[in-house]
């Protein structure tokens, strides 16, 4: 059993725990963060399998992401486009298919057209009003919070087409659970986190840039600065013991792990909300902490990869841009990598959807998927040489993707108190932070902003 002290003992080495380790050591802390896996960057992981460069993970950057972009640029990294040319994809819920041009809305009728404006300019509205910061402190916290998105969305325009095409964005794109299971606060956190409802629709703005070697390599590169007496490896944390002697006293932690004891002034714990009922704590956390745990979970969505000899769409003048909020894969895009001859599509099947598609022969899944990605760009997509699906819900130390979220009414009840320490343990992860939430971006800024939080102490 290896013994260490640290000033700051953080737990997870995804990039919310490796950037408050940064800003600590910057700042001349000593710091150990203990990492559960035998790699560092938590739900961004890239990797080759069967000889094609896969973002299994995390990987796009949007224009507001400054923080993310901040560091990126820091490290060094280069960054690129996503390839966006050509006409994009709709079909229907008929199921008939529509080629039109990007920069337009969706190809519908004018009155579904119409009902997802009014939709659209309401989400604006409320993200502008309600901001991503405090949204459980607006006045119309609890009416929002108390009705789901799909009941809300229908109460603004009674079009099936126009709700289910508006909750696509949110609900199988974003918190990747059905409309009906989270509220119209936790969709307008959301929009908030991203600036506006219509940036997150705009493909161009939140797929738009990628790291050169996948965005897993810039926690690789923060961890191999941090140094091995930093950060260790296969060390899930199985025990916290703390203590609170009140303002102005030391405040005192031990992590357990299977083979390490870390004792240190002050805890962050890096890891995602659904997973804080990991760790036994002693003594145990307020009685608050233990109730609203048990009523934040994961979302889930099977990310698809599927590697071509060329990017075949390019040349019948596609972008691959592909959306259907009925389909089984609701979303594709070009997702090329840097430099590559081969072509990546990469799509998108959330939670119920993902759930059947999981409960399939492998046959008759792999069967399932090329049908989807046919019938979006022709019969060449059925000539794949790589078909690899990323299997979040099988990691234990995710337990789904993309990110956590509240049962519906959850984020006006609880959402003050995400972000609030006990004693010396602090919450750190991308699914509590404000701008950014969910994403890389808000696990760089929670992660700052905690170790910050640790300093000013
Ligand atoms: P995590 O990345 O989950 O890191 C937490 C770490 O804690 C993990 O390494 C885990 O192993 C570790 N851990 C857990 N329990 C313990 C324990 N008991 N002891 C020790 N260690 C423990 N974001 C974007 O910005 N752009 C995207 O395009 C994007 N796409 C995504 C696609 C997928 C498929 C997924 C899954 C996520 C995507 N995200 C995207 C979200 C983004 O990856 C996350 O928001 C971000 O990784 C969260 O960082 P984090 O450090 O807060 O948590």
């Amino acid at each position: 059993m290896q013994t260490i002290d640290r000033d700051v003992v953080i737990i997870g080495a995804g990039p919310s725990g490796l950037n408050a380790a940064r800003r600590l050591v910057a700042a001349g802390k000593s710091v150990a963060v203990l990492e559960a896996r035998d790699r560092v960057g938590g739900r961004t992981w890239s990797d080759t399998i069967d000889g094609a460069f896969i973002e299994i993970g995390g990987q796009w950057i949007s224009p507001d992401q400054t923080a993310l972009k901040a560091l990126v640029a820091e490290l060094g990294k280069e960054t690129f486009q996503r390839y966006r040319e050509g006409a994009s994809v709709y079909i229907d819920q008929a199921g008939e298919r529509h080629v039109y041009s990007g920069d337009d809305e969706f190809p519908v009728s004018a009155e579904t057209s119409a009902a997802m404006d009014t939709m659209i300019a309401e989400l604006d509205k409320l993200a502008a009003e309600i901001g991503p910061t405090e949204p459980w402190a607006h006045p119309r916290a609890a009416e929002l919070d108390t009705i789901s998105f799909h009941d809300w969305l229908h109460s603004i325009a009674d079009d099936d087409e126009a709700v289910n095409n508006i909750a696509l964005y949110i609900a199988g794109g974003m918190l990747t659970k059905p409309a009906y299971a989270f509220s119209a606060l936790q969709a307008i956190l959301m929009a908030a986190s991203a600036g506006s409802f219509s940036n997150l629709i705009d493909e161009d703005f939140i797929l738009d840039e990628r790291v050169v070697g996948g965005m897993q390599s810039v926690s690789v590169q923060v961890a191999e600065e941090l140094g091995d007496d930093v950060v260790f490896l296969n060390n899930p944390v199985r025990f916290l013991e703390w203590s609170d002697n009140g303002p102005g006293a030391a405040a005192d932690v031990t992590a357990r792990t299977d083979s390490m004891v870390a004792n240190a002034k002050h805890a962050i714990v890096a890891v995602p909300p659904n997973l804080y009922s990991r760790i036994s704590y002693e003594p145990p956390l307020p009685r608050m902490q233990h109730v609203v745990h048990q009523h934040i979970s994961m979302g889930l969505v099977i990310k698809v990869h599927a590697v071509y000899g060329t990017p075949f769409w390019r040349e019948d003048g596609l972008s691959a841009s592909c959306f259907g909020a009925s389909r089984i894969i609701q979303e594709v895009y070009d997702n090329t990598n840097h430099g590559d001859t081969r072509g990546t599509l990469v799509g998108f099947i959330s939670d119920e959807k993902a759930e059947r598609i999981w409960a399939m022969s492998e046959e008759d899944r792999r069967e399932a998927i090329l049908s989807e990605l046919a019938a979006y760009l022709g019969e060449k997509a059925r000539d794949v040489q790589v078909l690899y699906l990323s299997d979040w819900g099988n990691e234990e130390w995710t337990r789904g993707a993309y990110a956590t979220s509240y049962d519906l009414g959850g984020l006006h009840r609880w959402g003050a108190l995400q972000n609030e320490p006990v004693g010396p343990i602090f919450f750190a992860s991308s699914d509590i932070a404000a701008e950014g939430y969910q994403h890389v971006d808000g696990a760089v800024r929670i992660g700052q902003a905690t170790a910050q939080r640790i300093l000013d102490a």
